[in-house]
Parts: C-alpha cells; structure tokens; sequence
C-alpha cells in the first residue's frame, strides 16, 4: 500500500526566501557589555516604572486600540493633531502598516542600503520590491541615486537620518530638494529613530517638512533614546488621511496598555530624558575623538551608535576580539561594525580593544 501523496501547506515565495533570525548571544552570569542593539542602557526612570505597574493592574482588560490618550500627549508634544498620528509596536511595526499600506505586489520601495535591517524584510514580505541604493563615499544617502532610482511603481521612499548603521544625517536643504523633486504621490518617509541623539540642525526638520508637503511621513520610536525598547511602542506623522489608514490597517490592541503608560510617563519625564541623551552625546564625542586619535576613521555619528567600515578580513578579526571580551556589537558582513555608545565603564571596554587593533592595522 503506498501512501497517497499529500499536498503541505507551503510559504511563499517572498518569506521563504527570507535569512532565518538568529539571537544575540546572552550569557548569563558574566560582564556581557550589550552593545548590539543601540538600546538605551539606563535603568527606566521610576515614574515610567510606577506607570506600568498601574498599568498592569488593567492587564485583563485590552488596551485602548485607538491609543487615544497617547496620541493627545505626542500631538501635544509634537505641536499637530492626534488625527495626524498612528502608533504601532514598535516603529517597525508601523512601517511594516505603511508598506501593507501603501504597495500592492511588485511595487516598489527606494531606501540607502546599508541601512536599518528590517527594511528589506518588511517589503518582501508585503510582496514589494526592495530597491536598495548604495551609500556615497561619505556613508550617507545619494539622494540624487535615490531619485533616479524611482519608477512608475515606486510607492514609498525610505529615508533614514541620522542613518543606522553608520549615524549620518541627511541636511534639511538636501531632503527638501529631494521631496522637491520626487513624484507628489511617493510616500517619502523619514525614518528618525535617533533623532533625539542628533545635534540640532545636523538633520532636517522633518515636522516642517511635514506640514510643507502632504507626502512627508515621520517615523519616530520610545525604543531608543525614551528607552522603551522592550515595551514597542512607535508612531508616524502622517497626512490625516494617511494616518487614518494605518490606525484601519493596525494589528487590532497591538500596542498594550502597559506600553501607552510608558510612553506618555516618558513623554512628560522629557527633562530626565534630555539629561540621559546629552550624556550619550557627551561620550559619543568622547569616543570618537580617542578612535581617531588612535587612528580609526569614522563618519561623525549623530546617532547614539558608532561606525567602523571594515572589509570582511578585519570584520572577522573584530568580532571575535569583541566575542572573546563578552562585547555585543552588530556585524554586517560585507561592510563593518556597529557598536552603541552607552555607558562610561562599557565604553572605556570598547575603547581599550580597538586600541589594541588599530595597533596591529596594517
Ligand atoms: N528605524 C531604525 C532606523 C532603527 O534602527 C530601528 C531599530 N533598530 C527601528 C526603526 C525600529 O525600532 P522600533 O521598532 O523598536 O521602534
């Protein structure tokens, strides 16, 4: 008797095809400095704390959907209107809303590449095409590649400052011409999750931006510098129309009510918040002027994360130096190392090895 043969349920291509997630390495019981993540390595502040303890006390019940009292305190905060406002879990969770959103299959999203990782995931997934856009000698965006990239299926425009993984900006004047020249039905979408880390002036001024042309969207998150990345919560500035199609699009009750508290109890911590960032500022200078005295060169980060470019030989030595000194950082084969400025004692750590490594550079 031979068995029929029966058909198996079977992914799609696109999500087929995708790496599989690989966890960061946790080991417990030793001195691991986390420096993969650009998380924020302070303890949450005690009112955030206090809020979700509240907060917990209502877990029976689901969340507000809408998210109606945080939407109020961003709009608030931001100076526009919760009609204007989507939050999700996590601003990955809201880009990944924005492309379901905005792309039917085989349309076509523009971003700098290397940038943020989940990007080309996200639109896969949604049945989009990836169009990844080499970063300039400066590692920044080439904005005039990007526009030239763009076709009759181009939906959305992924703009990433200051850039993950290698912290440059993009200039005000520079988006704005950009936005200038790109077709008025593109979504361009300026993805600041490191915003807060950025000296003034250094980026633009998305919130002009915004309200100047209808196409801009602004991504924003309270998993870097309000240092909630593990609760998920983000949120995007978007045309009221727009924004109102993502709240329509949202997972239903995604963002909890735990994470709402959080996120307004930081919001109204903003002074504590400022003082935290400055330090991070404050030894992101100190590092990179120590790396390039000992001979390192990299681009000025605006972010709360540091870039060394390296090529796969250096890449390799590098990571197993920072593996055996229990260091996280994030290595992208093929382009080099990311490492999160935190706190002072982490960052001396960081500091003393690659001391050691530039010595042996060739
Ligand atoms: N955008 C960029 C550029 C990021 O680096 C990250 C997180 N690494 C995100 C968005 C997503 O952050 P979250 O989903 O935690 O808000």
């Amino acid at each position: 008797l031979t068995a029929p043969e029966t058909a198996v349920p079977t992914l799609r291509g696109a999500v087929a095809g995708l790496p599989s997630y690989i966890p960061g390495r946790r080991s417990a019981g030793r001195d691991v400095a986390a420096l993969a993540s650009n998380e924020s390595h302070y303890d949450p502040l005690p009112a955030v704390v206090s809020a979700v303890a509240e907060a917990a006390g209502r877990m029976n019940r689901y969340p507000d959907m809408a998210a109606v009292e945080l939407r109020e305190r961003i709009a608030s905060h931001l100076g526009v209107t919760a009609g204007e406002l989507a939050v999700g879990p996590g601003s990955v969770g809201v880009l990944q809303q924005i492309v379901t959103g905005l792309c039917d299959a085989g349309d076509e999203v523009i971003f700098a590449w290397r940038s943020f990782e989940a990007y080309p995931i996200l639109i896969e997934v949604a049945g989009a095409r990836p169009v990844r856009i080499p970063l300039d000698d400066a590692e920044g965006h080439d904005l005039d590649a990007m526009a030239a990239a763009v076709t009759e299926r181009t939906k959305v425009i992924l703009l990433c400052t200051p850039n993950n993984p290698t912290g440059v900006p993009i200039s005000h004047e520079r988006v704005e011409a950009f936005v200038q020249s790109v077709r008025s039905d593109i979504l361009v979408v300026i993805d600041e999750a490191y915003v807060e880390y950025a000296e003034a002036g250094s980026g633009p001024d998305s919130l002009a931006l915004y309200r100047r042309y209808p196409n801009v969207c602004i991504l924003r998150t309270f998993s870097k510098a309000y240092g909630l990345a593990g609760l998920r919560v983000g949120y995007a500035v978007a045309a009221p129309a727009i924004a109102e199609g993502l709240r329509r699009t949202a997972l239903p009750f995604s963002v909890s009510g735990l994470a709402q508290k959080a996120a307004i109890a930081s919001l109204d911590a903003g002074e504590q918040m400022e003082a935290r960032v400055d330090a991070v500022k404050r030894e992101r200078a100190r590092m990179a002027a120590q790396l390039e005295a000992q001979g390192w060169k990299l681009p000025a980060s605006q972010g709360n994360f540091l870039w060394i470019r390296a090529d796969d030989d250096l890449r390799a030595k590098l990571v197993d130096a920072f593996d055996r000194a229990d260091i996280l950082v994030r290595a992208y084969q093929g382009d080099g190392v990311r490492i999160t400025v935190a706190d002072p004692a982490s960052n001396d750590r960081v500091l003393r090895l690659l001391a050691a490594h530039a010595a042996r550079k060739p």
